[in-house]
């Protein structure tokens, strides 16, 4: 199996047209959790390629727990990043909720993002098989490393080997952060696979301002880049304003993980 952990290691890279994410670049992605607005997003995108981010980030269809909470612009929303892409240059990444969505979120997506709370979602990692498209699959958060790799291996032997692996954070006894950012996962999965990983340090913590410290903390542990919530004004966000940064914050955290970077052979090119 390829994604299994007794697979022989080599270094798969990624290829996002020009962009090599599993390389000695680090994959910087940013933006907000939603696309809230086409002013919201813009706006972040201008301000986050300024710092070094050459990913955005932005929910269109947005997995939330209570139904009542906003679920993303959909068809809008994915407009919408198509637009940003248009006058930025940054490519997108922007989760795929339903197999039904699959082909609407193929026409604007780079990526295609696949949630912590679908990592397992069968009918749809089969579908994404069958797609050329690059998918970031997301580690379910009560998820072990083998059903997440078991996850990879779906997707992979279902026909596309275009998969990066996302440590998001899990559940575990420990309520005083929102998650738990395993970096034992990072370690384990550049030791044994081949498959590009990156770190999620905004859903790992809950909490912006444990951001800077654990995504210094994957990179050092080996992570090929990280994904990062922004949003210019994180206490007016539709969703998950606490633990996203502003575009100041997350300039200063690129300014500090460059360093980090060229203590484990890895360069940030902003
Ligand atoms: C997100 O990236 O906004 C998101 C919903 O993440 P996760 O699936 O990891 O909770
Ligand atoms: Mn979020």
């Amino acid at each position: 199996m390829l994604a299994d952990l007794t697979v022989e290691k080599h270094q798969q890279v990624v290829e996002v047209a020009d962009l090599k994410i599993g390389g000695e670049e680090l994959a910087i992605m940013a933006g907000p959790c939603a696309v809230e607005s086409k002013k919201q997003l813009l706006e972040t995108a201008v301000e986050v390629k300024k710092r070094g981010a050459k990913i955005l980030r932005g929910g269109a269809f947005k997995p939330r727990t209570s139904p009542h909470s906003f679920q993303g612009l959909g068809k809008r929303g994915l407009e919408i990043l198509a637009t940003a892409r248009e006058e930025t240059g940054l490519k997108i990444v922007t989760e795929v909720l339903d197999s039904e969505d699959l082909d609407l979120v193929n026409q604007y997506a780079d990526i295609l993002q696949v949630g912590s709370r679908n990592m397992q979602n069968f009918g749809l990692l089969k579908k994404l098989g069958q797609v050329d498209t690059p998918v970031l699959l997301k580690r379910g958060y009560a998820a072990t490393i083998k059903e997440w790799l078991s996850a990879a291996e779906y997707i992979i032997s279902y026909g596309n080997s275009q998969v990066i692996l996302c440590e998001r954070g899990i559940r575990t006894f420990e309520t005083a952060t929102r998650n738990t950012l395993d970096l034992n996962a990072i370690a384990l999965i550049k030791e044994k696979t081949d498959l590009p990983i990156i770190i999620d340090p905004s859903h790992g913590t809950g909490q912006s301002s444990l951001v800077k410290p654990l995504a210094r903390a994957g990179i050092g542990a080996g992570a090929d880049g990280i994904i990062v919530e922004t949003h210019p004004q994180p206490e007016q966000a539709l969703c998950d304003g606490q633990q996203s940064l502003t575009p100041e914050e997350f300039g200063d955290l690129i300014a500090d993980l460059k360093r980090v970077a060229a203590a484990v052979n890895k360069k940030i090119i902003a």
